[in-house]
């Protein structure tokens, strides 16, 4: 075991990034932390790597990613076991995760040729003397910065799009959550020993930094607002593409037709999975007032049952010890403020764990209804109705995920909601779909991970016209005469003159 202060808190030793438990402080293991000029040139070897792997082709590599989802699904616990010492994440939850991944994995594979390969579009009337070709040809290397509260998911859903685009991908992961990401390298190499096309480089802050600055062709960043904004402001100086997926403050809206023993089952684990360390987790509801009353009864029965503790509970540690102050700080001005814990409270906040606390009556103005908790707490609010639901939950600058209870109107509530995602009937369900885009708006960041947007996102648009007959209105070129111009007018105005 190493001597660390704080359960959970990675120490650098003899230049190496020693991963603990938050939950006993045992050591997960340790990765070597890279200097900037190893930054470098790990993105040198990958751009190499690179090119190889994009020269396999489509075929070559949806072969290979489905070895390393095979693999994957093989050593399912062993993953979602190491993912549990490190993170102190529950092993079912772990699992659920790691599926998760192979899912988006699976998809991937499958899906990049028919998405991102070469094909004929349609030319129209003027140019149609020219074909249309589109392809997405790979970035080359992206650059992969993930968080620790979900160390396989977040950083699966950017590198396995990336790679199934054909580019090679360097991986920075949290300094809380090194050794999963090096697993995940590692067993990928496993399947391609080749080429090091998938690798890591480890260490705190400056080393995603160093990352943004090596010359990496695409950025893809998850984590917190504020450090995706210190990612944007660096890969600005090159001119390096980001997309960041950042923070969230989701909100549940609880119409009154809903099926509110669904509405709570699926309000306590969306805010309370992974001890609520979820960006697209349900931190606020909003529930019309002829139904919140007996929302918030079904949502405390639910929620008091949890268990929480270090092996075997419902609920593990917070992973980062500092988001505890945050946690305790929010639950705090809540009820300063007027709020009432109907579950847990300020006494909930107990290192390096905290219960699920369920608050009611919480002005909007308080930390807990605007700024991100990342805990295992929710705000219950009572609104005349679905209108008035919408507008407070669209009020803050976050924008990434939000859940609808309803039935005649949920769709529709659910379109309204200033979100990149949505579900209806359910919570977070959207995540798992590898179907659907997933992203933000606003202070949740931009650019798509997931689905077809999330493939198109590693590859950039190469378009191509080809002559196939002589031009009849030859527009392009100085060999055109006044006549012809006279006739280009003339097209014009009864092509498009039209109203
Ligand atoms: P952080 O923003 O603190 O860190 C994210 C990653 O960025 C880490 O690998 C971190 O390294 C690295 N980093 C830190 N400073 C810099 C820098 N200056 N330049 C480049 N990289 C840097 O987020 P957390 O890890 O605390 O994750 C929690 C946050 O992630 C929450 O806000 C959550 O909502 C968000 N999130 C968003 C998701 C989404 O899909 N929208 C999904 C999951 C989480 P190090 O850890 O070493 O400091």
């Amino acid at each position: 075991m190493t001597a660390v202060q704080v359960p959970g808190t990675p120490v650098i030793s003899d230049g190496r990034l020693v991963s603990t438990s938050p939950a006993t402080g045992d050591e997960a293991g340790s990765v070597p932390v890279a200097t900037a000029g190893e930054v470098d040139r790990a993105v040198a070897r990958a751009r190499t790597a690179g090119q190889w792997w994009a020269g396999l082709g489509f075929t070559c590599r949806r072969t290979r990613l489905l070895r390393w989802r095979a693999l994957l699904a093989q050593r399912v616990e062993e993953l979602a076991e190491l993912i549990h010492v490190e993170g102190g994440k529950p092993v079912g939850d772990a699992v659920v995760e790691v599926l998760t991944a192979i899912e988006h994995i699976d998809w991937a594979a499958r899906n990049a040729r028919r998405v991102l390969g070469p094909r004929r579009v349609r030319s129209r009337l003027i140019l149609a003397e020219f074909s249309g070709h589109l392809e997405y040809q790979p970035h080359g290397v992206v650059g992969v910065i993930g968080p620790w509260n979900y160390p396989v998911f977040t950083p699966v859903g950017s590198a396995a799009y990336a790679l199934a685009a054909g580019n090679a991908v360097v991986l920075k992961p949290s300094e809380y959550t090194p050794v999963v990401g090096q697993w995940l390298v590692d067993t990928f190499a496993e399947v391609v020993p080749e080429q090091q096309v998938f690798t890591a480089v480890h260490g705190l802050g400056d080393v995603g930094a160093a990352l943004c600055r090596s010359g990496v062709d695409k950025v893809a960043f998850t984590g917190s607002t504020a450090t995706a904004r210190r990612v944007m402001a660096a890969c600005a100086e090159s001119l390096t593409p980001v997309l960041l997926e950042a923070g969230g403050k989701d909100a549940m809206i609880v119409d009154a037709d809903a099926d509110l023993d669904a509405a709570a089952e699926a309000c306590v684990w969306g805010a309370l999975t992974n001890a609520g360390q979820t960006c697209i987790g349900i931190e606020r509801v909003y529930a019309v007032a002829a139904v919140h009353d007996a929302f918030v009864d079904k949502v405390v029965a639910r929620a008091e049952r949890l268990t929480v503790g270090a092996d075997g509970a419902d609920l593990g540690p917070i992973t980062m010890p500092s988001q505890l102050d945050v946690i305790r700080r929010h639950i705090d001005e809540a009820v300063a403020a007027g709020g009432r814990a109907v579950l847990g409270g300020p006494a909930a906040v107990q290192p390096p764990y905290v219960h699920p606390t369920v608050l009611v009556d919480v002005p909007d103005s308080a930390s807990a209804i605007r700024e991100e908790t990342f805990g295992p707490t929710v705000t219950i609010t009572r609104v005349a109705d679905a209108d008035e639901a919408v507008r407070r939950a669209n009020a803050l600058p976050y924008g990434l995920g939000g859940s609808v209870f309803g039935r005649r109107d949920a769709v529709a509530i659910a379109r309204r909601l200033r979100s990149g995602m949505a579900s209806v009937n359910s919570a977070l369900t959207f995540a798992g779909m590898s179907t659907l885009p997933f992203g933000g708006v606003g202070d949740s960041g931009f650019g798509r991970i997931h689905g077809e947007d999330g493939l198109r996102e590693f590859g950039r648009a190469k378009s191509v016209t080809r002559r196939r007959a002589r031009s009849l209105l030859p527009a392009m070129t100085f060999e055109r005469t006044p006549t012809d111009v006279a006739r280009i007018v003339k097209v014009t105005k009864a092509l498009y003159g039209r109203r």
